[in-house]
Order: C-alpha cells, then structure tokens, then sequence
C-alpha cells in the first residue's frame, strides 16, 4: 500500500509517500481501509520533533481518519468487513492514518452513522474529543451558561461551537476571518467576534451583561490568558486546549472570581472518559447536531502542503487527506 511516512524530524519536506506492506489484524484488532485521513496541529508538533511523546521514525503519521473495515483479527465481533467506521487511535508508529489502510485496536474504532461523510468522519476524533472534554469533563458545563470558544473557526473550535449549542449554552465564538466568522454562526454561535480586533472583548462584556463567559475554551492560550481571566465570568471556568509559547499573567484575576484554570490534554482521557465522550459524539452524529465541517480535501501525496496550510491563520473546519 501507499503510506506517508516520517523517516527522520523535520520540515514537511520530510513527508514522504512510500510503499509499504499491507498491515495485517493482530488479535483485537481491525485493519481499516482509509478513505479520508485528519489532519491536526499535533501531528506538525510531532513532525517537527517537538512533542512531549515521539514515535521512533520511520513511522506513519496521524490517528484520526475514516473507511471501511478491511478486515478483522481473531477475538473481534463488534466489526465485519465493509463496516463504515470513525478512528480513534491507530497502532501508529508502526501503522498511522496517513496510509490507504491502517492496523487498530477494535476497541478505537466506533460506527460511523450513514448521514456522515468519510471525509466528516476523519474530523471527529481529537476535534471532538477534545472539545467535549473540555467542555463536559473539564468545565462541566451547564445549559443556559455562556461559553466563549476563543478560536472557533477552526476543527476543535466549530466542534465545541456545534456542542455549545446543542448543550444549551450561549455561544459566542471568534475567528480572524470574515469567511471564519460567518462559518462559525452558521454553526449556531448567537455572538461572533474578530479576534484580530483592538476591542472584540469589550463587545463579548455588552452582549455578556457585563457577567462575562462563564466557560472558555482556549485555543491560544499564549496570546490570550490573560484576555480569558479579565472576561470569565465569576465561577467561571478557562480550559487549555491549545498553547503556543509563554505568557505572563496576573493570577489575581482568578481570584475575586473564584475561577479555575484547567489545562487539557486528550491522551490523559482516562478509557471510561473515552467511551463517555464516543457515546456522546456518536449519539450526535446519528442524530445530526454534529456536522463535521471539511474545508479542504488533498491528496494523500500532499500531505506537506496539508501541513503547511494547518498551521496558518484564516482557518476553516478540517483539512483532510484523501488515500
Ligand atoms: P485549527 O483547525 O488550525 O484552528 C486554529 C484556531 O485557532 C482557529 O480557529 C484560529 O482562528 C484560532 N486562532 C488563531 N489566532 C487566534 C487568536 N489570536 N485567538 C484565538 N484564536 C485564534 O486547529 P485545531 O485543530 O482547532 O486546534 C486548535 C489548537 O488546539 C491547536 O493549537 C492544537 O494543537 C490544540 N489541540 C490541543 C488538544 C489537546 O489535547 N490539548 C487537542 C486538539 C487540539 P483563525 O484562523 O480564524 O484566526
């Protein structure tokens, strides 16, 4: 089969499209043929040789994608061949989402519903995942809050817009485009700011009652911390998702407001989290109130260029791979 693979860290030149043997099912596992492969920012992270955990190349990047069952090893009767199915975690280094097929364990993979496109299903995992866990496990959020998703035009942000929304929540979101901003109240955001503009935080206080938000869900956390700390509403709660560099902020903003700050990282998803967030995800998917939004389709051989164009401003719903 075709695969991309890393053979040593480095820019997205290092992406390389090689043939590779066919990965074959262990016991429990399933092996998927590929139909759209997700493309996230951590797998630049990854690339890059900059990440906290990194795989000893050369290996396939990506977790995330979409396809059918191949077939299935010995032990699994959750899948037959020709299943329609959303990934949550590959066997990556040895077998990623950035290949015609990739080896799972069954127990990673979940049913993706008819009324979802292969190319929605490859934007499921770690978009949604981690916007229901910031939003449900983290700042268990409440219908009839406000959340502010700072950084919503973006996979994770039209998620936990989508999630907002369908929680019963007042959503206002941000993105630095006009294209971005009208992407995110198309997604039922009832407030949309410019985040590239002097006095966006100032309008999020008026249409807020001057309480501020009582959720936020961060997506740059090294620009804006401190932004979060001077707009969360009293007991609110600020959750990290993405983060970029340093910052300095005044702590003291916490405090008259009894507010928590809590730092996210999908992986630490305990395996009873996990199959709580996929029950959820997948609940809305069938039912339609989770509409993955795919703003770019490439081909597997330009993963490069997905690459690139992951990591820049004026973003829109996912960028997916196609094998
Ligand atoms: P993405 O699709 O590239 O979206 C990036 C988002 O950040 C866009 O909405 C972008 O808006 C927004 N942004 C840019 N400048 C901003 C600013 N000054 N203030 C607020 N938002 C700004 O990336 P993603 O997949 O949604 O992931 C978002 C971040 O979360 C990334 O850093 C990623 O690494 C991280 N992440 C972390 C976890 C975890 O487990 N903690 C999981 C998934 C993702 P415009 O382009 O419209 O300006």
């Amino acid at each position: 089969m075709k695969a991309i693979r890393v053979h040593k860290f480095g820019g997205p030149e290092v992406l390389q499209l090689d043939d590779v043997p066919d990965p074959k099912p262990g016991p429990g596992q399933v092996v998927v043929r590929i139909r759209a492969a997700g493309v996230n920012p951590v797998d630049t992270y990854i690339r890059s040789g900059n990440y906290a955990m990194l795989p000893t190349p050369p290996y396939v990047p990506g977790n995330d994608c979409a396809g059918v069952i191949e077939a299935v090893g010995e032990g699994v009767t959750r899948f037959k061949r020709g299943d329609r199915v959303y990934v949550v975690r590959t066997t990556m280094p040895l077998s990623g989402a950035y290949a015609e097929l990739a080896a799972c364990d069954a127990s990673m993979v979940h049913p993706l519903p008819a009324n979802v496109s292969f190319s929605q299903g490859a934007g499921v995992s770690v978009p949604y995942g981690t916007a229901y866990r910031g939003l449900h496990h983290k700042a268990h959020a409440r219908a009839g809050e406000t959340l502010l998703v700072h950084g919503a035009s973006g996979g994770v942000g039209i998620a936990a817009v989508q999630l907002g929304v369908a929680h019963g929540m007042t959503v206002v979101g941000t993105a630095g485009t006009d294209r971005g901003r009208k992407l995110v109240q198309e997604h039922g955001a009832q407030h949309v700011l410019d985040h590239s503009a002097p006095d966006y935080l100032k309008k999020l206080m008026e249409v807020t009652g001057n309480r501020g938000a009582d959720v936020i869900l961060e997506m740059l956390a090294n620009v804006n911390l401190q932004k979060d700390i001077d707009v969360v509403a009293r007991f609110g709660r600020i959750v990290i998702i993405g983060n970029r560099g340093a910052i300095e902020i005044n702590p003291r903003g916490t405090m008259g407001k009894d507010a928590a700050i809590f730092g996210l990282a999908l992986w630490n998803a305990a395996p009873e989290e996990m199959a709580s967030i996929h029950a959820g995800l997948g609940a809305g998917l069938a039912n339609g109130t989770l509409r993955p939004v795919v703003g770019q389709e490439l081909p597997l051989k330009e993963a490069a260029r997905a690459h690139e164009a992951v990591l820049k401003s004026g973003a829109y719903g996912k960028i997916v791979l196609i094998p």
